[in-house]
Protein backbone atom coordinates (compact mmCIF):
# COMPACT_ATOMS: atom_id res chain seq x y z
CA UNK A 1 0.00 0.00 0.00
CA UNK A 2 1.01 3.46 -1.36
CA UNK A 3 2.14 5.59 1.75
CA UNK A 4 -0.31 8.29 2.89
CA UNK A 5 -0.47 11.61 1.67
CA UNK A 6 -0.43 13.19 4.83
CA UNK A 7 -0.48 12.95 8.17
CA UNK A 8 -2.05 15.08 11.34
CA UNK A 9 -0.42 17.31 13.87
CA UNK A 10 -1.20 20.53 15.38
CA UNK A 11 -1.74 23.33 13.50
CA UNK A 12 -0.14 27.48 13.63
CA UNK A 13 -3.34 28.08 11.72
CA UNK A 14 -5.86 26.86 13.93
CA UNK A 15 -6.00 23.43 16.76
CA UNK A 16 -4.67 19.99 14.36
CA UNK A 17 -4.27 20.53 11.01
CA UNK A 18 -3.21 18.02 8.25
CA UNK A 19 -0.06 18.62 6.61
CA UNK A 20 1.55 16.74 3.52
CA UNK A 21 4.01 14.07 4.36
CA UNK A 22 5.30 13.74 0.56
CA UNK A 23 5.17 15.63 -2.09
CA UNK A 24 1.77 16.38 -4.02
CA UNK A 25 0.64 17.23 -7.23
CA UNK A 26 -1.62 19.26 -8.75
CA UNK A 27 -5.46 17.09 -8.58
CA UNK A 28 -4.81 14.69 -6.55
CA UNK A 29 -7.66 13.40 -4.34
CA UNK A 30 -5.18 13.88 -0.76
CA UNK A 31 -8.18 12.44 0.91
CA UNK A 32 -11.30 11.92 1.32
CA UNK A 33 -14.25 13.54 4.00
CA UNK A 34 -16.09 10.82 6.08
CA UNK A 35 -18.60 10.52 8.10
CA UNK A 36 -22.16 9.32 8.32
CA UNK A 37 -24.45 11.75 6.30
CA UNK A 38 -27.08 13.03 8.39
CA UNK A 39 -29.77 16.06 8.08
CA UNK A 40 -29.15 19.27 8.68
CA UNK A 41 -31.77 19.37 11.55
CA UNK A 42 -29.11 16.95 13.55
CA UNK A 43 -26.06 18.54 12.88
CA UNK A 44 -27.75 21.60 14.54
CA UNK A 45 -28.61 19.50 16.92
CA UNK A 46 -24.84 18.35 18.04
CA UNK A 47 -23.77 21.97 16.74
CA UNK A 48 -20.41 23.03 16.02
CA UNK A 49 -17.81 23.34 19.14
CA UNK A 50 -16.53 26.86 20.22
CA UNK A 51 -13.47 26.62 22.18
CA UNK A 52 -12.61 29.58 25.21
CA UNK A 53 -11.62 32.10 22.68
CA UNK A 54 -14.74 31.85 20.53
CA UNK A 55 -13.09 30.13 17.73
CA UNK A 56 -15.33 27.33 16.37
CA UNK A 57 -14.24 23.81 14.99
CA UNK A 58 -16.31 23.07 12.10
CA UNK A 59 -16.78 19.35 11.78
CA UNK A 60 -19.27 19.02 9.36
CA UNK A 61 -19.41 19.28 5.43
CA UNK A 62 -22.94 20.12 3.46
CA UNK A 63 -23.54 17.39 0.67
CA UNK A 64 -26.98 19.51 -0.14
CA UNK A 65 -29.44 21.41 1.15
CA UNK A 66 -30.50 19.03 3.88
CA UNK A 67 -27.55 16.77 4.64
CA UNK A 68 -24.42 17.39 6.14
CA UNK A 69 -21.43 14.82 6.45
CA UNK A 70 -20.82 14.62 10.24
CA UNK A 71 -16.82 14.52 10.43
CA UNK A 72 -17.16 14.06 13.91
CA UNK A 73 -17.81 10.50 13.71
CA UNK A 74 -15.28 10.36 10.28
CA UNK A 75 -11.73 10.36 9.28
CA UNK A 76 -8.92 12.80 9.39
CA UNK A 77 -10.23 15.45 6.85
CA UNK A 78 -12.23 16.69 9.42
CA UNK A 79 -8.70 18.08 11.15
CA UNK A 80 -8.40 19.82 7.34
CA UNK A 81 -8.09 23.69 8.11
CA UNK A 82 -9.51 26.90 6.24
CA UNK A 83 -7.21 28.76 4.36
CA UNK A 84 -8.07 31.86 1.91
CA UNK A 85 -5.34 30.91 -0.20
CA UNK A 86 -5.71 27.17 0.11
CA UNK A 87 -3.58 24.95 -1.77
CA UNK A 88 -6.52 22.12 -2.36
CA UNK A 89 -10.04 22.34 -2.93
CA UNK A 90 -13.16 20.45 -2.15
CA UNK A 91 -14.76 18.06 -4.33
CA UNK A 92 -17.97 16.62 -4.18
CA UNK A 93 -18.61 13.33 -6.28
CA UNK A 94 -22.20 12.13 -5.54
CA UNK A 95 -22.66 11.80 -1.63
CA UNK A 96 -18.42 11.86 -1.02
CA UNK A 97 -16.39 14.65 -0.90
CA UNK A 98 -12.77 14.71 -1.98
CA UNK A 99 -10.26 16.95 -0.69
CA UNK A 100 -8.27 17.84 -4.46
CA UNK A 101 -4.98 19.70 -4.65
CA UNK A 102 -5.20 23.19 -6.80
CA UNK A 103 -1.37 22.85 -7.15
CA UNK A 104 1.74 20.71 -6.55
CA UNK A 105 2.47 20.63 -2.21
CA UNK A 106 5.66 20.31 -1.02
CA UNK A 107 5.91 17.94 1.76
CA UNK A 108 5.23 19.39 5.11
CA UNK A 109 2.92 22.48 3.90
CA UNK A 110 -0.45 22.38 5.61
CA UNK A 111 -3.41 21.18 3.55
CA UNK A 112 -5.81 23.50 3.12
CA UNK A 113 -8.73 24.20 1.57
CA UNK A 114 -12.01 26.99 1.27
CA UNK A 115 -14.39 26.24 3.62
CA UNK A 116 -16.31 29.02 1.74
CA UNK A 117 -18.91 28.39 4.57
CA UNK A 118 -22.77 29.09 4.28
CA UNK A 119 -24.20 30.81 7.52
CA UNK A 120 -28.15 30.83 7.18
CA UNK A 121 -28.09 32.85 10.49
CA UNK A 122 -27.22 36.33 11.06
CA UNK A 123 -23.88 37.12 10.83
CA UNK A 124 -23.30 38.26 14.48
CA UNK A 125 -19.82 39.30 16.54
CA UNK A 126 -20.58 35.85 18.00
CA UNK A 127 -20.35 34.18 14.70
CA UNK A 128 -17.88 36.64 12.95
CA UNK A 129 -15.49 35.33 16.09
CA UNK A 130 -16.76 31.66 15.63
CA UNK A 131 -15.76 31.78 11.99
CA UNK A 132 -12.80 33.83 12.15
CA UNK A 133 -9.75 33.12 9.82
CA UNK A 134 -6.44 32.77 11.19
CA UNK A 135 -4.77 31.27 7.81
CA UNK A 136 -2.42 34.84 7.74
CA UNK A 137 -2.56 34.70 3.60
CA UNK A 138 -1.93 38.06 2.33
CA UNK A 139 -5.39 37.98 1.16
CA UNK A 140 -6.87 36.68 4.31
CA UNK A 141 -10.72 37.64 4.21
CA UNK A 142 -10.80 36.70 8.58
CA UNK A 143 -13.21 35.02 7.54
CA UNK A 144 -14.11 30.69 6.50
CA UNK A 145 -17.46 32.50 5.55
CA UNK A 146 -18.38 32.40 1.80
CA UNK A 147 -17.07 35.95 0.08
CA UNK A 148 -20.47 36.00 -1.38
CA UNK A 149 -22.16 35.69 1.81
CA UNK A 150 -19.80 38.23 3.46
CA UNK A 151 -20.64 40.43 0.94
CA UNK A 152 -24.32 40.39 1.20
CA UNK A 153 -24.20 41.24 5.20
CA UNK A 154 -21.89 43.99 4.02
CA UNK A 155 -24.16 46.12 2.16
CA UNK A 156 -27.26 44.87 4.69
CA UNK A 157 -24.75 46.84 7.49
CA UNK A 158 -23.86 49.89 5.11
CA UNK A 159 -28.00 50.26 4.46
CA UNK A 160 -28.60 49.46 8.07
CA UNK A 161 -26.27 51.84 8.72
CA UNK A 162 -27.25 54.51 6.02
CA UNK A 163 -30.54 54.39 7.30
CA UNK A 164 -29.79 55.03 10.98
CA UNK A 165 -27.76 57.90 9.77
CA UNK A 166 -30.84 59.52 7.78
CA UNK A 167 -32.73 58.82 10.99
CA UNK A 168 -30.36 60.45 13.46
CA UNK A 169 -30.59 63.33 11.10
CA UNK A 170 -34.19 63.66 10.85
CA UNK A 171 -34.07 63.51 14.57
CA UNK A 172 -32.00 66.21 15.24
CA UNK A 173 -33.45 68.48 12.62
CA UNK A 174 -37.14 67.85 14.55
CA UNK A 175 -35.25 68.24 17.60
CA UNK A 176 -33.53 71.86 16.47
CA UNK A 177 -37.13 72.53 14.98
CA UNK A 178 -38.56 72.15 18.25
CA UNK A 179 -35.83 74.23 19.65
CA UNK A 180 -36.66 77.64 17.38
CA UNK A 181 -40.00 76.54 17.44
CA UNK A 182 -39.65 76.95 21.92
CA UNK A 183 -37.21 80.11 21.38
CA UNK A 184 -39.54 82.11 19.19
CA UNK A 185 -42.37 81.38 21.26
CA UNK A 186 -40.50 82.34 24.57
CA UNK A 187 -39.32 85.41 22.33
CA UNK A 188 -43.43 86.30 21.64
CA UNK A 189 -44.05 85.55 25.30
CA UNK A 190 -41.09 88.18 26.29
CA UNK A 191 -42.00 90.79 24.01
CA UNK A 192 -45.71 90.54 24.69
CA UNK A 193 -44.63 90.85 28.59
CA UNK A 194 -42.76 93.88 27.67
CA UNK A 195 -45.45 95.00 25.86
CA UNK A 196 -47.66 94.96 28.85
CA UNK A 197 -45.53 96.64 30.79
CA UNK A 198 -45.05 99.58 28.98
CA UNK A 199 -49.04 99.61 28.60
CA UNK A 200 -49.68 99.17 32.22
CA UNK A 201 -46.65 102.39 32.58
CA UNK A 202 -48.85 103.96 30.22
CA UNK A 203 -52.03 103.29 31.97
CA UNK A 204 -50.55 104.39 35.25
CA UNK A 205 -49.35 107.88 33.78
CA UNK A 206 -52.85 107.86 31.87
CA UNK A 207 -54.15 107.29 35.02
CA UNK A 208 -52.34 109.81 37.01
CA UNK A 209 -52.48 112.71 33.98
CA UNK A 210 -56.53 111.52 34.40
CA UNK A 211 -56.17 112.38 38.27
CA UNK A 212 -53.98 115.44 37.69
CA UNK A 213 -57.00 116.52 35.46
CA UNK A 214 -59.55 116.17 37.54
CA UNK A 215 -57.73 118.22 40.45
CA UNK A 216 -56.82 120.77 38.12
CA UNK A 217 -60.90 120.87 37.18
CA UNK A 218 -61.19 121.00 40.98
CA UNK A 219 -59.21 123.88 41.31
CA UNK A 220 -60.59 125.61 38.65
CA UNK A 221 -64.13 125.48 40.42
CA UNK A 222 -62.78 126.93 43.15
ZN1 LIG B 1 -7.76 33.72 5.81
Amino acid sequence: MAQPYYSVRNSKIHGKGVFAKRPIRKGIRVIEYTGPVISMKEADKIGNTVDENGHGHTMFFTVDEKRVIDGNRGGDAKWINHSCAANCEAIQDGDQVFIESLRAIKTGEEITYDYNLVIEEKITEAVRKEFECFCGSPNCRHSQIDKRILAKQARKDKLKAAKKKAKAEKKQLKAEMKKAKAEAKAKAKAQEKSKAKVESKKNKKAKKDKKGGKKSKKKNKK
